[in-house]
């Protein structure tokens, strides 16, 4: 955004380090991408609009959701879930059906995003009174887990050929 005039649309892969749990659904270590869009008129609907399709190419018929979350450079700011692949919800106050995969939360989060700040964009000589701009970023591997409903994402570290041979052989 420093160096480039609006509008602007990109996607950006990189390596994340965060002090997260390790679990079913966490790693301290994962990749993410990240996407960024500026441009008039961009609105909270093309976001939702531009992530719901995402999620429909890469998953198929799969049903997300807005949180509202706080993230410092986007306002307003949300996570993004998708319904629990494994158990679609129906773990949720249902202790025989109790779901690892989800913590019988029935949702999975996949990524945050958010309209960015107009402070950012000012900060940024961008004109925020004609610019606006969404922000997403999003897990690959959760990806890789949703599209190939791999259970444990902690198996994507272990180097076990049968499991690299079950996504190939599970890609859609
Ligand atoms: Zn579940």
């Amino acid at each position: 955004m420093m160096h480039r005039k609006p509008p602007l649309y990109m996607v950006s892969p990189g390596k994340v380090f965060r002090a997260d749990e390790y679990d079913a659904t966490h790693l301290p270590v994962f990749h993410q991408i990240e996407g960024l869009a500026v441009d008039k008129g961009l609105s909270m609907a093309h976001l939702k609009g531009t992530l719901d399709h995402l999620a429909s190419t890469l998953f198929g018929d799969v049903v997300t959701r807005f949180r509202p979350h706080y993230f410092p450079f986007t306002e307003p700011s949300a996570e993004l879930d998708i319904q629990c692949f494994a158990c679609h919800g129906n773990s949720v106050g249902n202790p025989e059906l109790a779901c690892r995969v989800c913590k019988s939360e029935g949702w999975i989060e996949w990524g945050g995003c958010g309209m960015v700040n107009p402070r950012v964009l000012q900060a940024c000589g961008v004109d925020s009174a004609v610019y606006t701009g969404f922000a997403f970023g999003m897990g690959i591997e959760r990806a890789i887990m949703f599209r190939n409903g791999a259970p444990d994402i902690r198996e994507m570290l272990e180097s076990d050929v049968r499991f690299s041979r079950s996504l190939l052989g599970d890609a859609r």
